[in-house]
């Protein structure tokens, strides 16, 4: 039997079913391996050891009462942007580095119903705010593959956990593409579902039209597994869609013959470094050869997703962000002297320069002198940009192409230059802005670091998804690559 580690969550939830170890057991394993690494690649804020293994020890007695579900007694780790009851939940944020939720978010309260254990809650970019994870109020999570690089971002603490094989699986979420950029430079399966598909109830707002909850993990066969206990209608959140969620681990293994797979033009064209493309194209190749046919697709407005993204993101987060006041929760500036004193510094001392930048620009691009010039044009663009994916998916199943445009790039690298920071994102914004379900897959290295293949599909084209990252991992072994340093 392969380490513990090194098992996928589908075979171990094989291996407790089979009473091989108890969830326990498992539990203790990964706590020592994040004792034993975590201080070299700084993935958790807040590890819940206590709470860890109670949980872990109901599940055992579930699983032996024989009324566990499929996820019963696997570990997991949260994303800090998801509200955890009873435990510090800050968002990588000063600003929320005293806050103790007194709720769950509905995806935490999903998967704990399923039996799931928590591990802690991962690092990230401030308000999920960077493609890095450099802006972190709690510092930079390093890369498993090398340690000097970034592990992406906003989701880079979760992608680290589960790269370096500290956590089994752990969730994310994808405003312009923190699930699938983090994904492809760990080397991770990721998934961000279409909007809607899964509740935003208790995950920190940054743009609520963009934002996405969704799980980073080893495999399409384990997000199948994840994805269908966190979906679903949810009341609490109105923009969370009433359709029934279908049998993700059903569809997994249907055939690829016959499957279109639409090369986006403008994907290909823009800033691929030429290295980059090559792990892409070969991943393209393993595709044809099970039986899929290629069609170049155009989207001619696409180029203009990242001004479009930094027009509507920072809008809706200057609106998001101005409940941190300073007065019902979160950070307060020491002996303010008046109650605008109070706003300001507390404002001013909590959050770091990203967000500070994000909201300046939020607050300008809906100004009445501009609102008509910047916000109202964005969101037009937006709505082309949306046709186009619709008008393409009226010709193909899924589209193809990479999820980043460089592999990981050194630590400092970016900071000091935020529009070279912003074209990060660059392929994944566009499945954002038109609220697809996208995601990311392991297609190879190189130089060392992995490669990224995303795939995007139609609404509620999740099953489709899941199933082509399948079969492409039934005959390639990309996903099962651990970094060596952590084997
Ligand atoms: N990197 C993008 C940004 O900085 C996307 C972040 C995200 O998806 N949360 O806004």
């Amino acid at each position: 039997m392969a380490e513990l580690h090194a098992q996928t969550l589908t075979e171990l939830a094989a291996g407790l079913r089979a009473g091989k170890f108890s969830s326990v057991e498992l539990t203790r394993h990964f706590l020592e391996r994040i004792s034993k690494y975590d201080a070299e690649l700084n993935a958790f804020i807040t590890v819940t050891s206590e709470l860890a293994l109670a949980q872990a020890a109901d599940a055992d007695a579930r699983i032996a009462a024989g009324t566990a579900s499929a996820l019963t007694g696997l570990p997991l780790a949260h994303k800090d942007i998801f509200c955890t009851d009873g435990v510090l939940t800050t968002c990588g944020s000063k600003m929320l580095s005293n806050f103790v939720s007194p709720y769950d978010a509905t995806v935490v309260t999903r998967l704990k119903q399923a039996g799931m254990v928590m591990l802690g809650k991962t690092n990230m970019d401030e308000f999920a705010m960077g493609s890095s994870n450099e802006t972190s109020f709690y510092g930079a999570v390093k890369n498993p593959w090398n340690l000097a690089k970034v592990p992406g971002g906003s989701s880079g603490g979760s992608a680290a956990a589960v790269a370096a094989r500290i956590a089994p699986a752990a969730t994310g979420t994808d405003t312009g593409g923190s699930i699938r950029q983090p994904a492809a430079l760990t080397s991770l399966t990721g998934i961000k579902p279409t909007y809607g598909r899964v509740s935003r109830y208790g995950m920190i707002a940054f743009a609520s039209s963009l934002d996405q909850g969704g799980v980073m993990c080893l495999s399409a066969e384990d997000a199948a597994l994840l994805l269908q206990s966190m979906s679903g209608f949810d009341v609490q959140d109105s923009t969370s869609v009433d359709t029934p969620v279908p049998d993700y681990s059903a569809t997994l293994n249907q055939s690829l013959k016959g499957l279109k797979i639409g090369l986006v033009k403008e994907f290909f064209e823009q800033g691929l470094s030429n290295e980059n493309a090559k792990p892409v194209r070969e991943a393209l190749a393993v595709y044809e050869q099970l039986g899929a046919r290629l069609v170049e697709v155009s989207l001619p407005n696409l180029p203009l997703s990242v001004p479009t993204y930094y027009v509507v993101a920072p809008a809706e987060c200057s609106s998001n962000l101005s409940r941190f006041d300073g007065v019902r929760f979160g950070y307060r500036c020491d002996n303010p002297r008046d109650l605008q004193d109070l706003y300001t510094r507390s404002r001013g001392e909590g959050f770091g320069s990203e967000v500070k930048r994000r909201i300046m620009t939020g607050t300008y691009v809906l100004s009445a002198g501009y609102y008509d010039a910047y916000y109202l044009r964005a969101q037009k663009i937006r709505r082309l940009i949306t046709e186009e994916f619709a008008n393409a998916f009226k010709q193909v199943d899924v589209l193809m192409g990479p999820t980043s445009p460089t592999t990981a790039f050194d630590i400092g690298a970016k900071v000091d230059d935020p529009v070279t920071m912003y074209l990060n994102d660059i392929y994944t914004i566009g499945a954002n802005l038109a609220g697809l379900p996208a995601m990311s897959i392991p297609c190879g290295f190189l130089d060392g670091l992995p490669v990224g293949l995303q795939i995007i599909g139609g609404h509620f084209a999740e099953a489709k998804l899941l199933n082509v990252a399948h079969g492409y991992q039934q005959v390639t072994d990309w996903h099962k690559r651990m970094p060596e340093r952590y084997a």
